[in-house]
């Protein structure tokens, strides 16, 4: 947890709601004085062999592994993150490390897509060739630094642009460790630079004139950056928030175990997945069977000490969302809902909300629509597929959707009528490398991951030439 104060981010442990560290937030000015840099270092950058940029980012994933236990600490002290889930996430940023590098050749490869030589007097050749942006900026958030920060910066500086990265004020520390680490590996200060800060050193970023916006966060901020930069032709991405549902069909089978493999997606980083499974509709002839596999998963849970290795279930990162935690779970018993466990703070130091789930719930009540980004899910039986897909897509958001069924075709055929980004079959909270990661609506726009994901931080340019007449 975080709080700005005349140019003073302070880092909170929200574990224990002490001050660890005291930084320099930056300001018009010094946001001002790193654009500048970056864009007059923008062209060298450019004209740097891939093979070499190549080799500072390898440099940069040895040093993730070198430094692994002491950047895990850092994230688990500033966001909460239980330990053994901060290492996940330090293991994880690997593979996608190792994707782009795999794959950025191939999304800078020059094209010819048509040459006519021949007998003629004048040959005409067409090409494709893949420029950088320029100078970007990516905006990030805190719920998983590693992973949804370099899903911008590490294309983005392989593919020759200059990078202006503010981590969130709630991952600051990790954001500046993430920073030094590139340094140290060779990518130039001027190139990749950490602008320290909340909101209000996002929205100065905001006002240099950058060629591209990369942004992770709320659909409410989202919208507020979408608004800002409307009008200046420049490439806006926005990766939001989600409300992401997973229907288990009755033929599932093993329920006991597709309860277990959703009680992880739905409370896994207590909760603060963009994509955590935030509702559950389950077929009403195993529904029963259902929620008590999921209980008794959840109250095995063990909430605490992020730094223990056996805590399952931290504080949340955010103070600020406690109090919107305990609104939807008053909506909903207000509205009819039963709360089978949890519901409430904890008590003492630290923000603590014990996992909580309500059955009875119903899509008038703010827990089934809009996102809660905490430990608390809401499970709602269904009478068939049509219905379970109406739920499904009852919601502006649209990031990812899933099915527990036996039969693939099934489970196809239904997710091909729910608007989302990603579609899981029999899982759940994936993402991968190799797949674009984008969402519907008020999800956002434009994509990460991927060869897509690459040729985002590039501009195809067309050639078309001609020989000159003999
Ligand atoms: P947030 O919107 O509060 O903040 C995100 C970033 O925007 C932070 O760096 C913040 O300092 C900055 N910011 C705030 N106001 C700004 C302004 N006016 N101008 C410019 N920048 C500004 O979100 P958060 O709390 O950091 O993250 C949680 C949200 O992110 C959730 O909704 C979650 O679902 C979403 N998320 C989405 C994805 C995805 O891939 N779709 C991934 C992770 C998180």
């Amino acid at each position: 947890m975080t709080k700005t104060a005349t140019a003073v981010l302070e880092i909170i442990n929200p574990a224990t709601g002490r001050v660890v560290d005291r930084l320099q937030a930056d300001d018009s000015a010094s946001v001002r004085a790193k654009y500048v840099a970056a864009r007059a270092a923008q062209p060298e950058w450019t004209t740097v062999p891939l093979r070499e940029r190549s080799e500072a980012i390898r440099r940069f994933r040895e040093k993730l592994v070198e430094h692994a236990e002491e950047l895990a600490q850092t994230l688990t002290t500033e966001m909460g993150k239980p330990v053994a889930q901060a290492r996940n996430e330090l293991k994880g940023v690997l593979g996608r490390i190792d994707f782009f590098l795999e794959e950025a050749p191939r999304a800078l490869q020059a094209e010819v897509v048509f040459s006519e030589g021949g007998e003629g007097d004048c040959p005409l050749t067409e090409r494709i060739t893949h420029e950088p942006l320029g100078v970007v900026a990516n905006i990030s958030a805190w719920n998983y630094p590693y992973f949804v920060g370099s899903n911008v910066f590490i294309p983005a500086l392989l593919t020759g642009n200059a990078v202006l990265y503010k981590p969130s004020e709630f991952a600051a520390l990790t954001g500046l460790a993430i920073a030094r680490l590139l340094h140290d590996s060779g990518i130039p200060r001027e190139i990749l630079t950490p602008v320290i800060g909340g909101g209000p050193a996002g929205a100065a970023l905001l006002r240099q004139p950058v060629d591209g916006v990369f942004f992770t966060g709320s659909y409410a901020t989202g919208k507020k950056i979408a608004r800002t930069v409307a009008g200046r032709m420049i490439k806006v991405q926005l990766e939001l928030g989600g409300k992401d549902p997973t229907y288990v069909a009755e033929d599932i089978g093993d329920v006991a175990r597709a309860a277990a493999a959703l009680a992880e997606g739905a409370f896994y980083n207590t909760g603060q997945s963009c994509c955590s499974v935030e509702r559950i509709y389950v077929h009403e002839r195993i529904y029963a069977a259902f929620v008590d596999a999921f209980l008794r998963e959840v109250k095995a849970y063990r909430i605490g000490d992020p730094r223990d290795e056996g805590t399952f279930i931290g504080p949340l990162t955010r103070a600020a969302q406690l109090a919107v935690l305990e609104g939807q779970v008053a909506d909903a018993v207000r509205k009819g809902a039963r709360l089978l466990c949890g519901g409430k703070r904890r008590k003492g130091r630290g923000n603590y909300f014990e996992p909580t789930v309500l059955v009875d719930v119903n899509h008038r009540m703010a827990v089934m629509r809009e996102e809660s980004f905490g430990p608390i899910i809401g499970i709602m039986p269904v009478t068939d597929d049509d219905e379970a897909v109406a739920l499904m897509n009852d919601t502006p958001y649209g990031l990812t959707a899933g099915v527990y069924a036996r039969s693939q075709k099934r489970a196809e055929a239904i997710l091909a009528r729910v608007r989302s980004g990603s579609s899981y079959w029999n899982c759940c909270d994936r993402v991968s490398p190799r797949l674009p990661w984008s969402g519907h609506g008020h999800s956002g726009m434009g994509l990460t991951l991927s060869r897509a994901g690459i040729s985002t931080f590039t501009r195809p340019r067309a050639w078309h030439l001609k020989a000159p007449a003999l």
